[in-house]
């Protein structure tokens, strides 16, 4: 059975992750989408929600279906949540054969080169990407060789093998980021109907992101 794991800050969720996250199980025919909330983002100043927050406010979010599942595998460790280290530990437990796929977005694959030994990443999943509105394939020549090595269009070969190459799909990509979410609360602008009404309730209660 194949693994599909989509990372993020997810600070907070919102309906854009939720979507994509829901058609890119579809898509893969996964049984479901774990969700890896990133415990110590390397890339970003310290989010001002905490990991044990983010992750509660995801847990709510997707309470009701069975489809897209929490995992809490990076808030486990105590140093940055580098992918290579999560991919590897994923491919461990789940044995050399199964196909697993790694699932980020347009604007995540236009900085690949900046993570930590990201030539590595493909020895142990498929690098699925879902293009975002206003992001173009990466120009620098190093990722964009990659890319050109890697690239397979074709799901059914891409699900017949354990790891190695990257897949691009358009999917509904809703103009909705966290950092909007943040924004629009610190000014007391209304942010319903943008995530789930838990997690509208949940950033209230804790006063987050005022
Ligand atoms: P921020 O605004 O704080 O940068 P974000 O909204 O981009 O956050 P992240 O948690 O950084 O959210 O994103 C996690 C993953 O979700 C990334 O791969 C990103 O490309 C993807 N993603 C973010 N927003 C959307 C959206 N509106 N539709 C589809 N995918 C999204």
């Amino acid at each position: 059975m194949a693994v599909a794991l989509f990372g993020g800050t997810f600070n907070p969720v919102h309906i854009g992750h939720l979507r994509i996250a829901t058609e890119l199980a579809e898509l893969l025919q996964v049984p479901c989408m774990r969700m890896l909330p990133c415990a110590f983002p390397p890339h970003r100043g310290e989010p001002r929600a905490s990991a044990q927050q983010r992750l509660e406010m995801l847990v709510a979010a997707i309470s009701n279906q069975s489809l897209l599942v929490a995992d809490d595998l990076e808030l486990q460790r105590s140093e940055a949540s580098y992918s290579i280290d999560t991919l590897e530990l994923v491919r461990r437990q789940i044995g050399p054969d199964q196909p697993l796929f790694f699932c980020i977005g347009m604007d995540a694959l236009a900085k690949i080169d900046t993570w930590q030994r990201w030539q590595e990443l493909l020895d142990h999943c498929h690098i699925v990407v879902s293009s975002r509105p206003d992001w173009e394939l990466p120009q620098s020549c190093t990722v964009a060789d990659w890319i050109d090595t890697h690239r397979c269009d074709d799901l059914d070969l891409l699900q017949q093998s354990p790891a190695g190459s990257v897949h691009f799909c358009e999917l509904t990509m809703l103009d909705l980021s966290s950092t909007e979410i943040r924004r629009k609360v610190a000014e007391g602008e209304n942010i319903q109907f943008m995530t789930p009404d838990a997690v509208v309730d949940y950033i209230q209660q804790h006063h987050l992101y005022e």
